[in-house]
């Protein structure tokens, strides 16, 4: 039987890398990782949720605490962005 709860805390998922540059306010990563994050985002859905959860509370959270110095509103806007490219990969595996 299936685990109801797949680990997202465990490889291949990034949740605990997203909860590091989220919450943990450490946006700062190389172009490579935030390639494999953006390429495992792009394919997990359950990672995608996640941050897009991620990123709403820190964004409510930031309202109340208007001199936090990271955005997570841009980051927010980046990463919703990435589902349009999921939508295109997706179309074209319905094509094939
Ligand atoms: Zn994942």
């Amino acid at each position: 039987m299936d685990k109801t709860h797949p680990d997202l805390l465990v490889p291949p998922h990034i949740l605990v890398a997203l909860i590091h540059l989220t919450i943990g306010g450490e946006w700062q990563t190389d172009y490579m990782e935030q390639e494999q994050m953006t390429t495992h985002l792009v394919t997990c859905q359950l990672c995608r949720s996640a941050l897009i959860g991620l990123l709403s509370i820190m964004q409510e959270y930031e309202r109340r605490n208007v001199s936090s110095e990271t955005s997570a509103h841009d980051i927010l806007t980046q990463f919703v962005t990435i589902d349009q490219k999921i939508a295109a990969v997706e179309a074209e595996q319905m094509r094939s």
